[in-house]
């Protein structure tokens, strides 16, 4: 085990918790390409996405101020339930007996049990300044769905989910418990949409996918003057939300009198990694510090390791803006594994290019070595995680086993962006040897890239 000693965990107590959050499009040394519009493929002025976000978030998504002030009432929600420890894991570290030092940020202790309540609440804070009543959205695995139907229930909002089918197979309770804070759910591909109708009915057994899902929520939004569109993840705005994480992240490292050589987090839309790293990848470009960032995807939906770094379609409808990112094709099914939060097809805009330019590595990790993790890291230290964050854990005890082989006593941080409380399907279907893994081949790439749009 490594000699250096810190604290088992560091909490920040109110008034230490960040008062703006950080913006890293004012540090990018490449800039992203815009948003284009899906119909006419010109560039997105903001007036194109007034009929889904308010304004105060397109604002958000384009700005490249450095530091946004949060809003005081936002802060004041923050406060309620942002008690995330940076915790050192030295249950983890005797576990699998190495010479690195194992650190975790964990975002599974607020009322949604993922990171995703902290951009929930911002946005439905400005959408209700904006005077919306009604929002719609999507969710992959239930944890974005439940986290803004917490939120809308926070401001009196009405919230509609269109549930990715496989999902809402897999997981009945995340429904009931969105139903509980108000929330109307639909499983998606449904019948509420144009773009559902038309999947079911070349598909009657369709298992959806977030594409799909996205397509019906901003079909509904657009259809309704009292609606907004939201999404949990990949946007700019929703990204610099999740900066929080990272941002106290650094005041507890300094707290714990160190500094990560390593940080590793999940990627479905880039949000939780992006939130998590962002802070820190603002050394490595100004050349303070030279740490490693790993973004860890499922190998069933691998768009960082395999996919294109091109222009896409946010979505299978063809409704949200058109995206420069790393996409296996907008059309893209991924395989029905465990960790739905997980299967989008694309990639955020930023995480996208700072995976280009080299500041971000990735790596791919079929499902039964992420519950293999899973297990250990729970056995260790008792926190059940969700089958998302253990991709995080998978590469953070490879990582610590590579260190462990060359006698290296390095700092490896991950982000634990939820717990897996409502993941017991999967656990089962570990525990019982059920657990499939899935094979992305040339032939899905190739297909799936056919679709591409000529820009
Ligand atoms: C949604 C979710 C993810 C994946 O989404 P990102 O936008 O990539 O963060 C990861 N972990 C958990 C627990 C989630 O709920």
């Amino acid at each position: 085990m490594s000699n250096k000693k810190t604290p088992v965990r560091v909490y920040l107590n109110e008034n230490e918790l960040p008062k703006q959050w950080y913006n890293i499009q004012a540090d990018m040394p490449n800039p992203i390409k815009p948003y284009l519009n899906p119909m006419t493929k010109e560039l997105v002025q903001p007036q194109d996405l007034a009929p889904l976000f308010p304004m105060a978030l397109i604002e958000q998504e384009m700005s490249t101020e450095r530091y946004i002030d949060i809003p005081e009432e936002v802060l004041d929600k923050y406060k309620s339930f942002r008690y995330s420890p940076l915790v050192r894991a030295y249950g983890l570290e005797k576990a699998i007996g190495t010479t690195a030092r194992i650190y975790y940020k964990y975002e599974g202790t607020n009322p949604s049990g993922s990171h995703k309540l902290n951009t929930a609440v911002p946005q439905a804070y400005y959408n209700k300044k904006e005077g919306i009543k009604r929002i719609s959205t999507e969710t992959g695995a239930g944890q974005w769905g439940t986290a803004l139907s917490i939120a809308c229930a926070m401001y009196g909002l009405e919230c509609v989910v269109y549930m990715v089918r496989v999902s809402y197979d897999q997981k009945p309770y995340r429904k009931a418990v969105m139903q509980t804070y108000g929330a109307t759910v639909y499983a998606s591909p449904s019948k509420e949409t144009n773009v559902g109708r038309s999947i079911l009915e070349k598909d009657p057994n369709s298992l959806g996918s977030l594409g799909i899902a996205i397509s019906e929520a901003v079909e509904d939004a657009v259809m309704r003057e009292d609606t907004h569109y939201a999404l949990g993840s990949v946007l700019n705005h929703v990204i610099l939300h999740q900066t929080i994480i990272g941002l106290e992240s650094l005041t507890q490292f300094e707290k714990m009198g160190d500094y990560p050589d390593m940080v590793i987090g999940c990627n479905g839309g880039g949000s939780n990694f992006s939130g998590c790293a962002f802070p820190f990848i603002k050394h490595k470009i100004s050349g303070e510090k030279d740490t490693r960032f790993i973004a860890v995807e499922p190998a069933a939906c691998p768009k960082l390791t395999k996919g294109k770094f091109t222009y896409d379609f946010g979505d299978t409808g063809k409704m949200a803006p058109i995206t420069h990112m790393y996409t296996l094709g907008h059309d893209f099914i991924p395989a029905g594994i465990h960790a739905g939060g997980l299967r989008y097809h694309g990639d955020s805009a930023l995480l996208s290019q700072l995976y280009h330019d080299g500041y971000v590595e990735a790596q791919a990790v079929h499902q039964t070595d992420v519950f293999k993790a899973a297990v250990t890291f729970a056995k260790a230290e008792s926190i059940l995680p969700a089958p998302e964050s253990a991709h995080a854990i998978a590469v953070a005890i490879s990582e610590a086993n590579k260190c462990t082989e060359k006698g290296e006593d390095k700092a490896i941080f991950f982000n634990l962006s939820g717990h897996g409380h409502f993941d017991l399907t999967a656990y089962e279907a570990y525990n019982s040897g059920k657990l499939e893994d899935f094979e992305y081949t040339d032939a899905m790439l190739k297909q799936g890239l056919a679709t591409v749009p000529e820009i």
